[in-house]
């Protein structure tokens, strides 16, 4: 086992949006930190998929899809959901203000580095109010959210933009390298241990480890004895529909937030990550 230059004031475990976005505070609040990212997957240059070529997955360990600078939604069509309605359960934890101005904080900074000015589902309330009554005589809610709506491409030149944005702060990051264990002295998270068999310590570890690492870091909280709880999971099912039923609605909101409530069990049913065909 050998100690890496190891003292670090933070280490950050995962280089997804939320990794990426608390090294960004932390380094713009206090520029002297000493950070460490530790990401399993590559950095966001050399995430490229073989299935492209190959047509088939060959099962790259790690998966470049899914790990790697920008973490699991690098190639997505990056539609921010700029509403405290919609997403995860930040305003119970935070509250409903708080999580309006964290939304407009990274909403700023997804602007700062090149997102588009346009934000969908603000204007055109004529055609929004006859979405609302349709939605309304189908038993259904619209959430109205307004969406911004970076791209594939433009997301990756985004986050390309904040990987060097980082490094040039002195953002230091280990990439394809799997933080395997944390260590806990006296009931505190005191380093991490890696695949390369390196330890570095760190009063602070942030675990950003995203849907990716849950699995592993549940194994972790278990062996160390930390409480954990879970989350709800979100289940998504595809469905497809021509162009003439989402027309109206994808024009006019871009993506339409619509929630049902079943009958028998009141479980919740929302519409997510709408998207248009190829034109
Ligand atoms: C196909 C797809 C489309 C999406 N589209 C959208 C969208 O349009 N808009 C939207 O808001 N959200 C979208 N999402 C959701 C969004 O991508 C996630 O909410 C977001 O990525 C979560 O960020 P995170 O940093 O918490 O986790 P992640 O992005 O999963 O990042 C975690 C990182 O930690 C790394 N990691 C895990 N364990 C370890 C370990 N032990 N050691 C080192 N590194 C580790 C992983 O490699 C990963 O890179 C989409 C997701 C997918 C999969």
């Amino acid at each position: 086992m050998k100690d890496v230059s190891n003292n670090y004031d933070v280490i950050i475990v995962g280089a997804g949006p939320s990794g990426i976005f608390c090294a960004y505070e932390l380094i713009e609040k206090k520029p002297d930190l000493k950070i460490l990212m530790i990401e399993k997957g590559r950095r966001i240059e050399n995430r490229t998929c073989p299935k492209r070529t190959t047509k088939t997955c060959v099962g790259c360990k790690p998966c470049s899809i899914t790990t790697g600078f920008a973490g699991a939604g690098a190639f997505s069509d990056g539609k921010l959901s700029l509403s405290p309605d919609v997403g995860g359960n930040l305003p119970e934890i935070l509250g409903y203000d708080k999580t309006v101005e964290l939304l407009k904080e990274s909403d700023n900074i997804y602007l700062k580095f090149g997102a588009d000015t346009n934000v969908y589902g603000v204007d055109k309330q004529k055609e929004i109010q006859e979405i609302r009554r349709k939605a309304i005589g189908a038993n259904l809610k619209l959430i109205e959210c307004p969406i911004r709506h970076l791209g594939t491409e433009e997301g990756y030149k985004i986050y390309t933009r904040l990987q060097e944005h980082l490094l040039e702060q002195g953002v230091e990051m280990a990439f394809n390298t799997m933080v395997k264990d944390i260590i806990i002295e006296n009931n505190k998270a005191i380093g991490v241990i890696t695949d390369k068999e390196e330890i570095c310590y760190a009063p602070e570890i942030v675990s950003a480890i995203g849907r990716e690492g849950s699995d592993w870091f549940s194994h972790i909280c278990e062996n160390h004895g930390i409480e954990t709880k879970v989350g709800t999971v979100d289940i998504g099912v595809r469905v497809e529909v021509r162009d003439e039923v989402m027309e109206f609605l994808n024009k006019n909101l871009y993506e339409a937030k619509l929630v049902y409530h079943t009958p028998t069990f009141d479980d919740k049913v929302r519409t997510f990550c709408t998207n248009l065909p190829a034109r």
